[in-house]
């Protein structure tokens, strides 16, 4: 067995032990495989290993790797698109993506429902939401989130499906807990008006336990599954 098949073993044994403690269904706990940084090669460890949802943060390379893995005829794979996105970008995410986590802004919303080819199933969409209101990260803040999501409910090419959030890290679990709660409330007060919702998009390596506590459905996790990624140059 390669490395990346035992972590994919020990992430899904840390997240079996997360919801049982929680009290959770195990099968309202889905993974996502974040291979930013990491060679295509690397997706197709996982792949064999029966991963088949991953995450990129940049887009070219993302949709290299898209195009990689389609060309070689394998399962179907599920992509999420989870980095920062700007309006010049919108195009190929919305032709290459099945997913897109990180819309913050009404405008490039339209720009991806616009864009979305009429030859694909509409693109699934969470709002993220800065949730720790660090002035340096994306994500829409809590007061505009009711607005947001009217405004991309109602694009016809896309489906809204719930939230996502980055919080600042934090080295005890406590501190991890707080913004991940404060998440979840928000997801459940959204949910009054939109019942369709039933995606929080949250956790990553460092996380994650507190994420499933806190009423994660979609982790997203990098490190803990392909290694350490190389300090961007
Ligand atoms: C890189 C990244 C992750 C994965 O983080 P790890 O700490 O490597 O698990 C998750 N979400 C987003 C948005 C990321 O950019």
């Amino acid at each position: 067995m390669d490395s990346i098949t035992d972590n994919l073993q020990a992430v899904t044994a840390r997240i079996d032990r997360a919801a049982a403690a929680a009290g959770r269904d195990r099968r309202t706990v889905s993974l996502l495989a974040v291979s930013k940084t990491m060679p295509a090669e690397a997706v197709r460890s996982a792949v064999a290993a029966g991963q088949r949802a991953f995450g990129e943060n940049y887009v070219q390379e993302g949709i290299d790797k898209i195009a990689a893995l389609r060309a070689e005829g394998g399962p179907t794979l599920e992509w999420h698109f989870i980095g920062a996105l700007q309006g010049n970008k919108t195009r190929s995410v919305a032709e290459y993506f099945d997913w897109v986590h990180t819309i913050d802004r009404v405008k490039i919303a339209e720009r991806l429902s616009a864009q979305r080819p009429a030859t694909l199933s509409p693109l699934q969409v969470c709002l993220q939401v800065n949730i720790s209101g660090e002035a340096s990260k994306s994500g829409c803040t809590p007061d505009a989130l009711a607005a947001l999501a009217e405004a991309v409910a109602a694009l016809p090419r896309l489906t809204l499906r719930g939230l996502m959030a980055i919080p600042e890290p934090s080295a005890d679990y406590e501190g991890q807990c707080r913004p991940l709660r404060q998440m979840r409330n928000l997801f459940e007060q959204l949910r009054a008006r939109h019942p369709g919702l039933d995606t929080l998009s949250m956790g990553m390596s460092h996380d994650l336990e507190a994420a499933v506590a806190e009423g994660s459905t979609l982790l997203r996790i990098g490190t803990a599954i392909f290694g350490e990624r190389k300090a961007k140059p």
